[in-house]
């Protein structure tokens, strides 16, 4: 706490953590008095550097680029690169501390590391993207590498970015390697990448339903965000026999009690991916739903909520409203988007309840999939990746099982994940020495 005071989101993942896996350690004699989380909480490395480049109107503009290499016991650095105003250490450090354990749960060889900038892409033109983008490689290319740390896309960076600074970084080091992940399907990219969070987190969710011999079939569910991880949660719902009611962006939210059926929902990727509108949109084109100004969409009575936008977007008051309004199941698609007191309060109502780090944990799954698609110069097809990454989550919900059981039965889905998470990492840690 001494050292990290003044970094809140960070000491706020930090406290989840230590909360579940103190008492862990306590019990197991290898871990005891090896100052294990101590060394898990310090990065590895923080890189933080000048992006220097020219806007549309031939002014020179300065943002702040960072990479955080938080551990790398278990395999190179993976996480993705923010692009957004409010990026700064203590949001990509708690991200980075986040990704140790979800990349460690996905069973698969990969430290966590995040990333990104406090660039704003909003309201940019294309040009100025790729120059942005471009700059930036220009200093990250040196500490990344496909054996020592791979960034993917993350908000504020999709599909485009990741072309424009895979361009550059093949320029700078001579070699065509899966540096990065979400990479364009003809130039490395793995199916089903784009869809992985989204849908990962409803394989999540489904899992969950099924210890209460449950399903989506039928369900209302609210969902928040209207990005990559929100449209293919909603796909997938959808797909899954769900009514997806809401999707919202940082403007507002939209609710459709009809329900975004499949087509609304090809309106939404083509209003938000290719013309990049707002989501206030939706009831030019869909009179009959409604748009709520400035407001989170957690009033909407569902059974099921779908958090994908951003961290710390579902507060206490906004879940015991949820929780009164019958909400069985909550699966985080965005990471760390429920507060503490949100947090608790499902734990304390009984109801599912999945932390990002397990419940998102799919499109990482999917970009270490791409990693082994590039390494063997092969593409797997859509049916297989997205097999995988079924199991993957099963797997994943297992491993919460295991180790979240609590004496009556019930499963502590965050407890599980920490303490899943933590095993696999402390062991190779130690197995290291002190390094
Ligand atoms: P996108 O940039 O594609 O979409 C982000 C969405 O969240 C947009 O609708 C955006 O609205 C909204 N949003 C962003 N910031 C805020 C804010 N401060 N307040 C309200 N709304 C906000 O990002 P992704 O869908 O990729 O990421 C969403 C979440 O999922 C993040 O927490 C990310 O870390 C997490 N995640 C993403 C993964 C991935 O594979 N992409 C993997 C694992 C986790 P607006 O357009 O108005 O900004």
């Amino acid at each position: 706490k001494e050292r990290n005071g003044h970094e809140p989101e960070f000491l706020q993942a930090v406290q989840e953590v230590a909360e579940t896996v103190i008492p862990y350690i306590v019990k197991h004699d290898i871990y005891h008095g090896k100052n294990i989380l101590l060394r898990m909480v310090e990065p590895e490395r923080l890189i933080s550097f000048r992006v220097s480049w020219v806007d549309d109107s031939g002014e020179i503009q300065v943002n702040r680029g960072y990479r955080v290499q938080m551990n790398s016991a278990i395999g190179p650095y993976k996480g993705g690169l923010r692009f957004h105003p409010t990026v700064n250490a203590s949001i990509l450090k708690f991200l980075a501390f986040e990704q140790v354990f979800k990349n460690s749960l996905t069973t698969l060889p990969m430290g966590g590391g995040k990333g990104g900038s406090d660039f704003d892409p909003k309201g940019k033109s294309d040009n100025e993207i790729m120059r942005f983008c471009h700059a930036f490689m220009t200093e990250l290319y040196r500490h990344i590498g496909h054996n020592t740390d791979v960034p993917a896309g993350d908000i504020g960076v999709g599909a485009r970015e990741i072309g424009f600074m895979f361009g550059m970084y093949k320029k700078l080091n001579n070699t065509f390697t899966g540096v990065l992940t979400g990479k364009g399907q003809s130039w490395g990219g793995s199916l089903i990448r784009p869809e992985a969070t989204g849908y990962g987190n409803v394989y999540f969710a489904e899992n969950m339903l099924k210890t209460k011999n449950d399903s989506f079939n039928g369900k209302r569910v609210v969902i928040s965000g209207s990005g990559n991880v929100a449209q293919f949660a909603a796909e997938k719902a959808i797909e899954l026999g769900a009514t997806v009611l809401t999707l919202s962006d940082s403007g507002g939210y939209i609710v459709d009690e009809d329900g975004i059926n499949t087509e609304k929902l090809e309106y939404v990727m083509d209003l938000k991916n290719n013309r990049r509108g707002r989501i206030s949109e939706y009831v030019t084109k869909y009179p009959s739903a409604k748009y709520v100004e400035g407001e989170r969409p957690w009033s909407v009575k569902c059974d099921i909520a779908l958090p994908c936008a951003t961290q710390n977007e579902l507060n206490g008051d906004e879940a015991k409203m949820l929780i009164d309004n019958g909400c069985i199941c909550v699966s985080e698609g965005a990471n760390m988007p429920s507060t503490p007191e949100a947090m608790h309060a499902f734990q304390k109502a009984g109801i599912l309840f999945a932390p990002g780090k397990a419940s998102n944990a799919g499109g990482v799954a999917t970009s270490g999939l791409e990693m082994s698609q590039n390494s063997l110069r092969l593409s797997w097809s859509r049916k297989e990746v997205d097999e995988r990454l079924k199991d993957i989550m099963e797997d994943i919900h297992d491993s919460c099982v295991k180790y979240g059981k609590n004496d009556d039965g019930s499963i502590d889905y965050v407890k599980g994940a920490n303490i899943a998470g933590f095993v696999k990492v402390a062991d190779a840690m130690l197995a290291q020495g002190v390094i």
